[in-house]
């Protein structure tokens, strides 16, 4: 097996030594190109304006899109769930929209309100740390997308078949639980 990392801006370094901690290989992707070889996909946390247009430029956009659509499976964590939403709340920004979801970008507040704490998601034996850093709350649900991981009532993971988003960044902290969780659908 071999999972892509979407290379073009944040925080994809910590997200190739997370897979690799797995055991498994993992590449940086930049160009549909890239994503040819992978059987699976993460898309980092960052900044989702910049990679959007990034993205739809240089057309892996475009090539995520129908991957996505025929099973590649698709995680995307903080940003990479931005990117993933079909909407994104009162932004006009390019989003792939494997996800039916619409999300609210820096839902808790500013860069000064991130934050950690302990997250439950459906699938894992235990508790994972969430740390979410301006992270995004998904506030629209489309009737394909099940809630896997709630805090503080709002929803912070989804899953819709093959493709998952999450608010926080599991890459930041030491706990494999959810790479493993992501290596095995
Ligand atoms: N707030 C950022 C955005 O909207 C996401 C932050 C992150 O990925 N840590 O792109």
């Amino acid at each position: 097996m071999k999972v892509g990392v979407v290379a073009i801006q944040g925080d994809f370094e910590k997200h190739v030594l997370a897979i690799r901690d797995c055991g498994v290989e993992a590449v940086e992707v930049r160009t549909p190109e890239d994503l040819a070889g992978v059987d699976r996909v993460i898309i980092p946390g960052g900044e989702s304006t910049t990679v959007g247009k990034l993205m739809e430029r240089f057309g892996l956009g475009p090539a995520l899109i129908s991957a996505g659509k025929a099973g590649l499976p698709v995680w995307g964590t903080c940003m990479g769930m931005i990117i993933l939403a079909r909407a994104i709340k009162d932004r006009e920004q390019y989003s792939l929209g494997l996800l039916d979801i619409e999300v609210t970008r820096n839902a808790f507040g500013a860069q000064v309100h991130s934050f950690e704490d302990e997250v439950t998601v459906s699938g894992l034996d235990a508790p994972v740390m969430g740390v979410f850093i301006r992270a995004p709350i998904v506030s629209q649900l489309g009737a394909e997308v099940s809630v896997i991981a709630k805090y503080d009532g709002k929803i912070v993971g989804v899953r819709q078949r093959n493709v998952i988003g999450t608010s926080f960044h599991p890459e930041l902290t030491e706990d494999r639980s959810l790479h493993r969780f992501f290596l095995e659908i």
